[in-house]
């Protein structure tokens, strides 16, 4: 893997996982994220002839998909085990950290899908694990343009600061009104969304619940592509709600006081993966910039024989080595022990892109110049860790709610 893998617990199955992983990321994910990113125009991202949709075909084809969907309804989870699952997600914040997002998220509604007892809910989670052309896209529909770290924190009871996509029940349909920001990742190449919203305006951010919901469905309507500093091939976009009628049994979450009991959990998840791809971009700012070291010479020697090179290295090393651990034992622990620690995983998510920002910004000073240009891939790296820091909850944000609950 280019590093001594400390592991012991990792066999001989679960390396030829990793190394897999690791040649689909660079062979695959590294160069369709940098061909993606150096489109001016984020429209040209989801074009019908973009590489998006050939790599979203061959995560398909490696059934990828499938892991978090039970067997019964034609899933692979409990296939992997923890460790695992953790290797992979690892290997693709490696090769491309925003498409290894959009293929994460596109999860959602479909391994939420299948946890229903609804025949049509989890009719869904089997076309899904069927889908080998990835037109069936999933989306977490959370931040509004009114409240992005309010949902972050969630269940404050203050009815004056509530969600903006509310549900109302009507016979048998929630009738739902209301935005989602533009900060939604897939949001607009998504064909279901997992739905955050409110269903007793009475109760604020505390009163609210998580729907599934087909994104075809008429008064739904969707924004234009974002264009954005980093990650710039993870899709993102608005999706609007007007006078939509959602059948009552999509309504996954309906008990008001679930609503941010379940949130926290998806929140737990999303923190715990975020910090496994962010180990991975740090390990590969770290990797690119020990080759560098190596080739460039400067005073007639490689710049890795300065003092200064080498104890910036050695500093970089020690932050990848201490994220991947981390993560490792994040991951283990929360995948076996539902719905897994809050706090933990916030701390992961915190300290390795927070690791993953600072080795890609010190692997911009060892490139000099080059670190700047867009030939070499360290500035790309660098906005796609710094875009990472806001991503599934503002990194100052998060340490207040995991401090919360310490
Ligand atoms: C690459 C990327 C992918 C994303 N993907 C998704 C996705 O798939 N689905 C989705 O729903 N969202 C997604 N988001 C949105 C993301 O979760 C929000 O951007 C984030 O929660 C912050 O919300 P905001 O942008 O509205 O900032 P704001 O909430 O407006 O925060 C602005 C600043 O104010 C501070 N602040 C705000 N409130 C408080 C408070 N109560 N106490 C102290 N400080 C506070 C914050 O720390 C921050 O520095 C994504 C974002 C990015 C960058």
């Amino acid at each position: 893997m280019g590093y001594l893998e400390l592991d012991d617990r990792i066999d001989e199955e679960q390396r030829a996982v990793q190394e897999m992983s690791r040649r689909f990321a660079m062979e695959v994910m590294r160069p369709a994220g940098i061909e993606l990113d150096k489109l001016s125009d984020p429209a040209d991202v989801i074009a019908e002839d973009s590489v998006l949709w050939d790599v979203y075909r061959k995560v398909r084809e490696l059934e990828l998909h499938k892991a978090s969907i039970p067997k019964e309804l034609g899933g692979l989870q409990g296939e992997r085990d923890p460790l695992t699952g953790v290797l992979i997600a690892e290997q693709m914040g490696y090769g491309d950290p925003g498409l290894a997002i959009s293929f994460g998220v596109s999860n959602f509604p479909f391994r939420f899908a299948a946890m229903s007892q609804e025949p049509e809910l989890q009719q869904l989670a089997r076309d899904y694990c069927e889908d080998s052309k990835a037109e069936m896209i999933g989306c977490w529909a959370l931040t509004e343009p009114e409240h992005g770290s309010d949902w972050i924190l969630a269940g404050s009871e203050d009815p004056k600061c509530g969600p903006s996509v509310k549900a109302v029940l009507k016979g048998d349909e929630y009738i739902l009104n209301g935005q989602k920001a533009a900060w939604v990742s897939n949001g607009t190449i998504a064909t279901h969304a997992v739905l955050h919203l409110g269903l007793d305006s009475k109760r604020g951010m505390g009163g609210t619940g998580i729907a599934i919901v087909p994104l075809d469905l008429p008064g739904i309507t969707k924004g234009k592509p974002l264009n954005k500093i980093g990650q710039r091939a993870l899709n993102q976009g608005e999706i609007f709600f007007e006078e939509v009628r959602l059948p009552k049994k999509f309504m996954f979450v309906a008990d008001p006081d679930m609503g941010t009991y379940m949130g926290q959990s998806i929140l737990t998840g999303a923190n715990s993966g975020m910090a496994a791809l962010f180990a991975g971009l740090a390990q590969a700012a770290y990797d690119e910039s020990l080759k560098y070291a190596k080739e460039r010479v400067q005073g007639g020697v490689p710049i890795f024989e300065h003092k200064n090179v080498k104890l910036k290295l050695f500093d970089m090393f020690v932050k990848c080595e201490a994220a991947r651990a981390y993560v490792r034992r994040l991951s283990r622990y929360n995948v076996l022990n539902p719905p897994g620690s809050l706090q933990h995983a916030i701390a992961g998510k915190v300290l390795c892109t927070e690791t993953a920002f600072h080795v890609a910004s010190e692997a911009i000073t060892i490139f000099g110049g080059n670190g700047l240009s867009k030939e070499y891939v360290i500035e790309k790296m660098f906005r796609d860790a710094r875009a990472s820091m806001i991503e599934d909850g503002e990194n100052g944000v998060l340490a207040l709610k995991g401090a919360s609950l310490l």
